[in-house]
């Protein structure tokens, strides 16, 4: 047990804490429906039509809203892809470790067919191939789509 374990697992601790302090926030709110307040369901659809907003649009919104904050990191590691950006070095040094740094896309020559292309990464490394680095969620990407979903239902059962 040392110092770098003890900061991940308080900082794991204080992420679950801020969910649940914002669970129980939107729970006082009266967002689930079970305790009134200004978010309880029949008041936001109340609200809503108020100010001319369907059921429909409200969902649509969510909607929408959930499938971007689902699937942005994976149109954006596609187009990263494509344009061959976010890259890592393939090179393996004695020990089998992989460099996996950040690397870029260098032409050798203009003929094609003896394989032109090389990648080299920062560290000066030179390989033939190179892995590519996804970008993935955090946990607050992990919030958002959850949250945006939940609305979804909320407003297809609850208003
Ligand atoms: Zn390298």
């Amino acid at each position: 047990m040392n110092n770098d374990y003890i900061r991940k697992r308080t900082q794991c601790f204080g992420m679950s804490m801020m969910v649940m302090g914002v669970s129980f926030f939107l729970y006082y709110l009266g967002l689930f429906g079970n305790v009134e307040g200004p978010l309880s369901p029949g008041k936001i659809g109340a609200s809503l039509a108020g100010i001319g907003v369907t059921k429909a649009h409200a969902l649509m919104f969510f909607l929408s809203f959930f499938i971007i904050a689902m699937t942005w990191n994976h149109l954006y590691n596609l187009v990263s892809l494509m344009m061959g950006s976010r890259l890592t070095c393939n090179h393996k040094n004695k020990e089998g470790h992989i460099c996996g740094a950040l690397t870029r896309k260098i032409k050798t020559g203009t003929d094609k067919k003896k394989g032109g292309v090389r990648y080299t990464c920062v560290n000066g490394h030179t390989c033939f191939n190179a892995g590519f680095r996804p970008v993935k969620k955090g946990s607050v990407s992990h919030t958002v789509w959850v949250t945006a979903l939940l609305f979804c239902v909320i407003i297809l059962y609850g208003a």
